[in-house]
């Protein structure tokens, strides 16, 4: 098992955990997993300031301070919030037609 220092373990979520996030919310077409994808969220922003703390010490890398995970996080939020908004738009709009459909 390969061990990695809190420095890489934050570039791990930024690069590869938080866009899955996004992807996964971008595919969902169900509204109903929305509360899966905001507590794994919610999971991960801990996780990364407990890592961001324990990293504290390296300085200069520019990810670790509690200020960039938070305004990171607050963007990953608005994306999702926006993409939540448009797939309920959506939905909405299909609920509107369906009697056109019937008829
Ligand atoms: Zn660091």
């Amino acid at each position: 098992m390969v061990t990695l220092d809190p420095c890489s373990r934050l570039n791990t979520i930024y690069c590869q955990l938080v866009p899955s996030i996004i992807q996964d919310a971008e595919d969902n077409k169900y509204l109903n997993t929305r509360s899966v994808i905001e507590s794994g969220f919610e999971k991960l922003e801990e996780k990364s300031y407990q890592l961001g703390q324990k990293c504290s010490n390296c300085g200069n890398c520019g990810k670790c301070e509690a200020e960039t995970i938070e305004n990171l996080f607050l963007d990953i939020r608005e994306s999702l919030e926006v993409i939540w908004a448009k797939q309920l738009s959506n939905k909405l709009h299909q609920v509107v037609n369906e009697p056109l459909l019937v008829c």
